[in-house]
C-alpha cells in the first residue's frame, strides 16, 4: 500500500536516547510504517533536510482538563510538537463532580465558557472525546476531587465510610480509563488526608499495575519529610511513583536533598521518577490562602466569613500554598477583577488600599466571588543552578504543569505560564544554551522517558509500528517567545506535528484536524 505521508531526508531520533539517523519515514493507517530508505512515493511528501524528526511530545503534567473542552485545538501544545498531555495532576481535575461549587476550585483553566453538567469520570471522557482534541490525552484520578465528592471541605482524614466512597468513585475512574491516582496533598481540600487513607486509595492501583502521581503534602518548610512521606507510601503499597515538580521552595539544600532522597530510593530498587515544570516560579490560585471552612460557601460567601475577627485571624494564621514565603514574594498575575494591581506585589497592593497585605489579598477574593476566571499568582523560587539540578537528572522529565490554550477563540483571554512555552524552553536552554543536554537526550525526556513512566509500548518512540506521533522541527529555531508579562506567545521552530497519523501543524500552521484521543487503560493505546 501506498503510504499517505513519507518524511523525508530527516534527523531521525527513536525517542529512546540514540543519537539521530538520517533517514526517511513513512506513516500509514495512523502507524509508522518504515523507518529507513524509504522507496516510492507517498500521497504527500514533507522534506525534512536540515531537520529533526522526532517522536511526538509527552507533556507528563499537565492541567489541560478544563480547557481541551472549551477549545480542542492546544494551538500553544501544538505550536511545541506536544501530541500526548497527561491530565489530571496535583489532586485536581475534572472528576467527579458532586457538589460542582467545591468542586469548581479544584479545576485549573476554569472560566464561565462551559457549565459543569456531568458528574462521573466515564461521563467527562466522553465528553472530552466529544470536544475531539487535536491531541491525545489520558488522565489520572484527582484525589481532591475525590475528597471533595464525600469528605466536602472538612479538615479531616476520611472516616470508613468516606473512604469507601472515595474508593467506589476512584474504581469507577480506574475502569473508565484514568492510568492513575494523583494527589495534591498541599492544597486545603486534601491537607487532612491521612497516610492510611491514601495507603487504601493506593491498593486498586497496585493490583492494576497503575502510577501514583503526587503535589506532596509540603513543600516549603517540611519538604524533604513530605517526599520521604512519598516514598515511605508508595513502596509500602507497592505502586510506581512519580513526584510532581519535586524540586522544593525552600532553596538550594532542600532541592539537592530532596533529589538525593529520591536517588536513594531508586538506587534501593524503588519504582520512582519525577518530573519538574520550566517556569523558575510557583504559580497557583489566590484563594488557595483560605482553609477549607472558610471556602464552605465559595468566594460568594467570604464576605460573611470575614464579618467575624476571629475568623480573619484563623486565615491569617493558616499557612498556605500562597504565605509560605511572605506576601512580598507574592504577585498577583493579570486578571479582570482588579486589573489595577496586576503584577504587584501583595506588600505593594496592601499600600495602596491601606491595608495588611493579607487583608489586601482577602478584600480582592472577595471582589472576585463572581468573576470568569480566578485570581492566580506567582511566587519566584528556582535559581539557574535548580533548574540544572532537576533537568540534568536521569529521573527527571519537563512537564508544563499549564493549560492547553489557543491564542484566538474562547481562551484568548486566559493566561497560564509554561502553556505555551514549557518544551521549547527546555529545549532551547538545555540543548543550545547551556549545552547540558545532547539533543538525543533531551528528545528521550520529552518523549521515551515520560512514555515509560507510563507504561505506553506505542507512544514516545519512533518506530515501525508505533503510533505516528510525530515532531518536525529546525533544531537551530525551535524556542520558546513567550515571556513572563507576554505568555501568549506560540513557540518557533516547529513545522510539522503529526498525531495518529494526521497533520494538525503543517509548515507551522495549525490545521483543521483533530486526530487526538483519550487513551483509555486497558483499551489499547
Ligand atoms: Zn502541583
Amino acid at each position: 500500500m501506498q503510504p499517505e505521508l513519507i518524511i523525508r531526508n530527516g534527523t531521525v531520533f527513536d525517542g529512546l536516547g540514540n543519537p539521530g539517523i538520517w533517514a526517511d519515514v513513512a506513516v500509514y493507517d495512523g502507524r509508522i510504517a518504515e523507518v529507513g530508505s524509504v522507496a516510492g512515493d507517498g500521497a504527500r511528501e514533507i522534506d525534512a533536510t536540515g531537520l529533526f524528526v522526532t517522536p511526538g511530545f509527552i507533556d507528563i503534567h499537565s492541567h489541560s482538563d478544563f480547557t481541551l473542552l472549551v477549545d480542542p485545538r492546544a494551538v500553544s501544545s501544538v505550536h511545541q510538537g506536544v501530541t500526548l498531555e497527561v491530565i489530571g495532576n496535583c489532586g485536581h481535575g475534572c472528576f467527579p463532580l458532586v457538589n460542582k461549587a467545591l468542586a469548581k476550585n479544584s479545576i485549573y483553566g476554569i472560566t464561565g465558557d462551559l457549565a459543569l453538567d456531568w458528574s462521573t469520570p466515564a461521563a467527562y471522557l466522553d465528553r472530552l472525546e466529544a470536544a475531539g482534541p487535536a491531541i491525545n490525552v489520558l488522565t489520572l484520578v484527582p484525589n481532591g476531587q475525590l475528597r471533595q465528592a464525600t469528605v466536602g471541605l472538612a479538615e479531616r482524614p476520611a472516616n470508613p465510610d468516606e473512604r469507601q466512597e472515595m474508593c467506589r468513585h476512584l474504581d469507577e475512574a480506574l475502569d473508565a480509563g484514568a492510568f492513575g491516582l494523583s494527589t495534591g496533598l498541599e492544597y486545603p481540600v486534601e491537607m487532612g488526608a491521612s497516610g492510611e487513607e491514601i495507603a487504601e486509595l493506593l491498593q486498586p492501583i497496585a493490583r492494576r499495575g497503575l502510577l501514583y502521581a503526587t503535589h506532596t503534602r509540603k513543600r516549603d518548610q517540611g519538604a524533604l519529610a513530605a517526599v520521604e512521606e512519598a516514598l515511605v507510601t508508595a513502596r509500602d503499597a507497592g505502586v510506581r511513583l512519580q513526584i510532581s515538580h519535586l524540586l522544593p521552595r525552600g532553596g538550594r539544600a532542600d532541592c539537592e536533598a530532596s533529589v538525593e532522597l529520591v536517588q536513594r530510593a531508586r538506587d534501593g530498587g524503588q519504582d520512582v521518577a519525577f518530573d519538574m515544570h520550566t517556569r523558575d516560579f510557583s504559580l497557583t490560585f489566590l484563594h488557595a490562602m483560605l482553609p477549607p471552612w472558610a471556602m464552605a460557601e465559595g468566594l460568594g460567601g467570604l464576605a460573611g466569613v470575614l464579618s467575624s475577627a476571629d475568623n480573619r485571624a484563623r486565615i491569617h494564621a493558616y499557612p498556605s500554598i500562597v504565605t509560605s514565603g511572605g506576601w512580598e514574594r507574592v504577585t498577583l498575575l493579570d486578571n479582570d477583577v482588579a486589573p489595577e494591581f496586576a503584577r504587584l506585589d501583595f506588600n505593594s497592593i496592601g499600600q495602596r488600599l491601606n491595608m495588611m497585605p493579607g487583608d489586601a489579598a482577602l478584600e480582592l477574593l472577595c471582589r472576585s466571588a463572581n468573576a470568569a476566571r480566578p485570581l492566580m499568582i506567582i511566587r519566584p523560587v528556582y535559581d539557574v543552578a535548580d533548574q540544572d539540578l532537576a533537568f540534568g537528572h536521569d529521573l527527571c522529565v519537563p512537564g508544563s504543569d499549564a493549560t492547553a490554550l489557543c491564542p484566538d477563540g474562547p481562551l484568548a483571554g486566559s493566561a497560564f505560564h509554561g502553556a505555551y512555552g514549557w518544551a521549547a524552553w527546555f529545549y532551547r536552554v538545555y540543548v543550545r544554551e547551556r549545552a547540558l543536554l545532547s539533543p538525543a537526550a533531551a528528545i528521550h525526556k520529552l518523549t521515551g522517558q515520560p512514555a515509560a513512566v507510563l507504561n505506553l509500548a506505542n507512544r514516545g518512540v519512533l518506530r515501525k509500528g508505533a503510533r505516528a506521533d510525530i515532531a518536525v522541527f529546525d533544531p537551530e529555531v525551535f524556542a520558546d517567545a513567550a515571556t513572563l508579562w507576554q505568555p501568549n506567545q506560540t513557540a518557533l521552530g516547529m513545522n510539522f506535528v503529526l498525531v495518529n497519523g494526521a497533520l494538525v501543524l503543517d509548515h507551522g500552521a495549525i490545521t483543521k484536524n483533530r486526530p487526538g484521543r483519550v487513551l483509555r487503560h486497558g483499551s489499547g493505546q
